[in-house]
């Protein structure tokens, strides 16, 4: 199993400008070998142009002060955005040539295979890299100790803060899924709340008014300053530090969110999303809570992986119209949010309703037979107190919060 660790860096006046150097030299690398590409109508093949750094640095002296696997990953640093160009090109999207790459643009370098170990001599941990020398390193967790570490990325954020991401490969034993899964479970995402699931729980999306406010400000702050000023430089650090604040509170909600999925059941079944985004969403926020989605889903996914649970998309079309009881179809528009079945009578909340047909749907899927509790017994409203109060108990501070706010929904 492949992970990523980041830690902080924290590298004295005299190394950061090394480092700094290094990146700016790797960045003039990138726009060369992307200038000797264009020029050719025929793209050789990656390690062919790899084969010429020793040449380049005959007559380019700055070369010679990187370490060379460093240069040989910024070879296929183009390789990889041609690739990724090429991709979407497939998809219909329209793309232009790849750019070429000014300074704020072009902030890591990275080591792979050798070229850095992680020291610790007298109790001080520092990050040994080749030609550049040992930076102090911030390690706020261990890397696993059956760990085999790949590369290391180091990374200039736009806060101006020194990072490391550490590539590392874990051996170890996915866990065997359940052939018949007890512990099952089937969550719709939405807009007015982030998930509803079959066993009741409502978690509302989390409220983040408060740093969209604050980056707001920061931002209208911004523009008042003169560009490019010391002024300016500050308060655009100050802009990218709220970015990143916004960016951690979501990624830890989603985490714990996926984490607690992946952790309490044998079989979680979600939509498709693919096909969720064109259903029934408006255009704007159907990018943002897409993307939102895509990210909550992925983490899911591996991390169902890890624990040996079932994850299953299913097809999303006809989730939120068709009954969990009876499967007669009623049109419902989004401001509905109750599902009263005209054919058979069941009523409940709308999302509960959908939850429960995407987990019928995923244990079809499955291949599971699933009978014993109804949908009529279980799906009441009533359930979302209790179930809240069993996430606040296993749940994060930040989830508390969110979920005791469902509660009075
Ligand atoms: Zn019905």
């Amino acid at each position: 199993m492949h992970y990523n660790y980041k830690y902080r860096l924290t590298p004295p006046e005299a190394l950061e400008e090394e480092l700094l150097f290094h990146v700016d030299t790797c960045r003039q690398l990138y726009n060369h070998v992307l200038h000797l590409l264009n020029e050719t109508d025929d793209i050789p093949a990656r390690y062919e142009v790899q084969e010429r750094l020793p040449d380049l640095k005959s007559w380019w002296d700055d070369l010679g002060e990187v370490h060379s696997k460093v240069l040989q990953m910024v070879v296929k640093r183009v390789y990889d955005n041609i690739s990724t160009l090429k991709a979407q090109k497939e998809n219909g999207r329209a793309v232009g040539m790849l750019k070429w790459k000014p300074p704020r643009e072009y902030r890591s370098l990275t080591y792979n295979q050798s070229g850095f170990e992680l020291k610790n001599t007298s109790g001080r941990p520092t990050l040994w890299l080749s030609k550049i020398g040992e930076i102090p390193i911030h390690i706020h967790r261990d890397i696993p100790e059956n760990a085999t570490i790949k590369q290391v990325e180091v990374k200039r954020e736009t806060t101006g803060e020194w990072y490391a991401t550490f590539g590392i490969n874990v051996d170890e034993d996915t866990p065997e899924k359940p052939e018949n899964p007890e512990r099952v479970v089937g969550i719709d995402v939405g807009i007015l709340k982030y998930a509803h699931d079959t066993d009741g729980y409502a978690i509302k999306s989390p409220d983040f008014r408060e740093e969209h406010e604050r980056l707001e400000r920061a931002q209208r702050d911004l523009s008042r300053k003169e560009h490019g000023s010391a002024n300016w430089e500050k308060q655009r650090q100050v802009v990218a530090e709220c970015h990143a604040d916004l960016r951690r509170k979501r990624q830890d909600f989603l985490h714990k969110l996926s984490n607690y999925y992946a952790r309490e059941y044998d079989l979680v079944a979600v939509e498709d999303l693919d096909a969720k985004g064109l259903i029934e969403l408006p255009g704007n926020s159907r990018n943002r809570a897409g993307a939102a989605w895509g990210t909550f889903l992925r983490m899911l996914e591996y991390k169902c992986e890890r624990k040996g649970t079932h994850f299953v998309a299913v097809d999303p079309r006809g989730t939120t119209k068709e009954c969990a009881s009876c499967g007669v179809k009623t049109d419902k528009p989004l401001w509905v949010r109750e599902h009263s079945c005209p054919s058979c009578g069941f009523e409940a909340d709308r999302d509960a309703n959908a939850a429960w047909n995407i987990l019928s749907r995923g244990l079809e899927d499955v291949g599971v037979g699933y009978s014993e509790s109804t949908p009529v017994e279980t799906a009441l409203p009533v359930d979302t107190v209790v179930s809240a109060k069993r996430v606040v108990e296993t749940g994060s501070p930040t989830l508390k919060e969110r979920t005791a706010s469902a509660v009075s929904e």
